[in-house]
């Protein structure tokens, strides 16, 4: 990976060599209209006193900075825990769609589109839709509809309309494109909403900007609980990668060392090559012939074979770096987090969870650091998986 040139930042939407807008020629306008809007309303104290009202009333911000105490005495490591479990809906994703729905409206949009794969996104649209009374259709493989029908129910619970796609292997992928397609059709009234820091530019920036706000106020929270004002180590689980994005952008400039975790099957960040997909240039898992092999997770929210570009970027600096975590370390962590603190995380927030589990007291992470680490969601959505997976002897 050495052999890849960083190139500083200097065209918009760039993070070295990744990110970018790789999309039919039709969509550059429709991408150019979300970047304008959004530069403009980042800039409005208007608008960001109007997103900032809705995150404190409607999705229970700021959430708390919990110290894990008998984990950490466990560990010989000072842990912090992040508390996005504890938002409206029960993950950090309502930060994002909030944002974007209030961007859509400010844009004189009158609907809002989103893909999902496991529907943890599209239910988060159709929440931030039924809450600015802007209707929703949500693009869904047909393979994902028929395995996750309790949250399509949740979607139409909330007035969402759920497309079934049915080309290609009826997953995420073509979910995506699908979304594309019909925007490309009816751009002037239709806002793309997006679930992570992935996609062209704009939005891998935009939604780490949307995301900044779980990092901000975790440094806050550091500061005012740590008696070195920042942790040693920031970790946070990575999908498309952004809780982790929004966590870092609140110490990136610190000497915090800036940990990612990934899902063994969907390690975009820690063993993809370079690549395009859905719109940008980032890390990607693919085969000998270059084709995106699909991922494999038991958290869905890291079923993703690629990472957003900035992580791309951060890793190739230095700045960052990811590591990987089995299903089976995820689950046990889970376990073990629930028992020894009464939090049920998601299980992609697991792996955070797990990493510092597996590295505490070994070089890695040495015995008396301090850790904060983001718990990207609540586990009551996998109780199911649970059941299946967890070892309670
Ligand atoms: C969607 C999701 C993720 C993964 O998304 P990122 O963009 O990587 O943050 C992680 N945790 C939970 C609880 C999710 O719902």
């Amino acid at each position: 990976m050495s052999s890849i040139t960083v190139r500083p930042t200097v065209v918009p939407g760039r993070y070295g060599s990744y990110g970018g807008r790789y999309v039919p020629e039709s969509l550059i306008p429709a991408c150019e209209a979300v970047a304008e809007a959004f530069s403009e309303a980042w800039a409005d104290p208007g608008f960001r006193g109007s997103l900032a009202a809705l995150l404190s009333a409607y999705a229970g911000r700021p959430t708390p900075l919990t110290p894990a105490l008998r984990l950490s005495a466990e560990l010989g490591v000072t842990v912090l825990l992040k508390r996005e479990d504890l938002t409206h809906t029960g993950s950090h994703k309502i930060n994002n769609v909030l944002g974007q729905a209030l961007l859509a409206r400010r844009m004189g949009r009158t609907r809002l589109i989103a893909e999902t794969g496991a529907g943890m996104h599209g239910v988060a649209t159709a929440t931030a839709g039924a809450l600015l009374g802007l209707p929703v259709k949500v693009f869904m493989g047909e393979r994902d509809v028929e395995r996750q029908a309790h949250n399509v129910f949740r979607m139409r619970l909330l007035g969402a309309e759920v497309v079934a796609v049915t080309t290609g292997s009826r997953t995420l992928k073509d979910a995506t494109s699908e979304a594309m397609r019909h925007w490309v059709t009816d751009a002037d009234e239709t806002y793309y909403c997006v679930g992570s820091v992935i996609g062209p530019h704009p939005y891998p920036a935009m939604v780490r900007e949307f995301q900044r706000v779980i990092g901000d106020e975790a440094r806050r929270q550091c500061a005012a609980e740590l008696p070195g004002a920042t942790p040693d180590y920031v970790v946070a689980c990575v999908g498309g990668g952004s809780n982790a994005a929004g966590t870092f952008a609140g110490f990136v400039e610190t000497s915090a060392k800036l940990v990612g975790v990934e899902a063994e099957g969907g390690s975009g960040a820690a063993n993809g090559e370079i690549g395009v997909l859905h719109g940008f240039q980032s890390l990607f898992l693919q085969d000998e012939h270059g084709q995106i092999k699909e991922a494999h997770s038991i958290a869905a929210g890291l079923d993703y074979p690629g990472v957003g570009p900035e992580h791309a970027y951060l890793r190739d600096l230095g700045r960052a770096r990811y590591v990987t975590v089995s299903d089976g370390e995820a689950v046990a962590a889970a376990v073990r987090l629930a028992r020894a603190e009464g939090v049920l995380p998601a299980i992609e927030s697991a792996h955070a969870v797990a990493w510092v589990v597996r590295a505490a007291g070994t070089p890695e992470l040495p015995s008396g650091s301090t850790v904060l680490v983001t718990l990207s969601g609540r586990g009551d959505k996998d109780i199911t998986t649970l059941i299946a997976e967890a070892d309670l002897a």
